[in-house]
């Protein structure tokens, strides 16, 4: 029951600045989590004469509806000093002012509200701070990306940027509990993209699996017999170092470790690759390193449905894969579901990514990190 709601804010009377930050906080506190603020923004003072706008926006995850976000921001506008004038049509300057221009996708009409805002698109002074807090956000309503919006505006007042920052009190990280995160999933399924995204944003050591670097691979697709062994050898080997070296040196100023595969895929792999006898001497040698190394202390498996595997493995056209067949794909599935299963000491998360496209979808990319969090 979480939902995004971006607010706008603006202050033209007092210290300004100072008001802005308070709400912050007030939101913070009522609304929900904060979980991105834009920079701030100076305006002349717009449809009335008065003191310029300071104005910004921010983007909170909140469990309150649409109303009792709008009853919280009323309150901390009192606790602030706004005072509304009976009697007075029109504008009027004010210490704070706190408006809902988003919830979720929701279409709003009440007497009491109005969501999306009905003015958004006509402000530039929302538009600039919202377009720098997330510019491919669909208007509901007029279907344009909030990028599309702020270049259409007929908006033509000054808005200027300020070097000035707010802060907003950090919620603890999704990844709080975690030292080390194996993101899997199937060839295609997303991982790299995943991982990397994730030690962006969450400012994580990251390990990528060199396979683009093994000779072998090209040739194990062109005939799996003859090169198998020699592959799953050399993965093998490969992996083991990289985990060895990447998991001991622990970087200081990163919070945590995320990589795109578990060593684990070893065994998984050779099952279906190798034959009985091969993989019955492979197993032992995989087990002796296997041991020695640090277990993630969550393990993200991506599902992904077999025909969208097949899309984005033609999408990312690597020449020695095009020809996996689906049962290929298939079995491995099946090899990383088995291994979830039995291995019940592992901490593992299945998330299924079938009908989500996290590199260009926001939404779809929180999800996933909320998962995290929740798990
Ligand atoms: P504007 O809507 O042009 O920005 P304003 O913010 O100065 O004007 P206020 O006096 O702060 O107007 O708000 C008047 C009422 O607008 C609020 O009490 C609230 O009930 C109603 N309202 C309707 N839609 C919204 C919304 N999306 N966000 C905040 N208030 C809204
Ligand atoms: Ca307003
Ligand atoms: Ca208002």
């Amino acid at each position: 029951m979480n939902h995004d709601v971006y607010i706008s804010l603006g202050s033209n009377l007092g210290n300004r600045k100072a008001y802005l930050q308070q709400a912050i906080e007030g939101i913070a506190m009522r609304v929900g989590n904060i979980i991105d603020v834009a920079p701030i923004y100076e305006t002349p003072s717009w449809g009335f004469a008065g003191e310029a706008f300071l104005n910004t926006c921010l983007v909170c995850r909140t469990f309150l509806s649409p109303e009792e976000v709008l009853a919280q921001l009323l309150l901390i506008e009192q606790s602030l000093g706004r005072e509304r004038l009976q009697n007075t049509k029109g504008y009027q300057s004010r210490t704070i002012d706190l408006d809902i221009l988003f919830y979720d996708d929701l279409i709003i009409n009440t007497e009491r509200l109005t969501v999306p805002h009905p003015l958004l698109h006509h402000r530039k002074f929302v538009l600039k701070p919202l377009d720098k807090l997330n510019n491919q956000k669909v208007h509901p309503l007029l279907k344009k990306t909030v990028s599309e919006l702020l270049r259409t505006t007929n908006d033509t007042s000054p808005v200027q940027r300020l070097s000035d920052q707010l802060t907003f009190p950090a919620q603890k990280s999704p990844f709080f509990h975690y030292k080390y995160i194996a993101i899997e999933g199937n060839i295609g399924s997303g991982k790299t993209t995943l991982a990397t995204k994730i030690a962006e944003d969450f400012n994580a050591k990251l390990i990528l699996e060199q396979f683009s670097e093994n000779p072998f691979l090209p040739k194990f697709y062109e005939n799996p017999k003859q090169y198998g062994f020699t592959l799953e050898m050399s993965f093998l080997t490969e992996r083991y170092q990289q985990m060895r070296e990447q998991l001991t040196q622990m970087d200081l100023f990163k919070e945590f470790v995320v990589s795109d595969y578990d060593i684990f895929k070893s065994l998984i792999f050779s099952k279906i690759t190798l034959t009985d006898d091969e993989f019955v001497l492979y197993r032992k040698l995989f087990y002796i390193l296997y041991n020695q190394i640090i277990k993630p202390d969550l393990y993200v498996f991506l599902y992904q449905n077999t025909e969208r595997l097949i899309e984005n493995i033609k999408k990312r056209g690597r020449a020695y894969e095009q020809n996996i067949s689906p049962d290929y794909l298939k079995r491995i599935h099946y090899g990383y579901l088995d291994f979830i299963q039995k291995n019940t000491a592992i901490h593992s998360l299945i998330i299924d990514v079938t009908d989500l496209d996290f590199v260009k979808h926001y939404n779809d990319y929180n999800l996933i990190i909320e998962k995290i969090r929740e798990k």
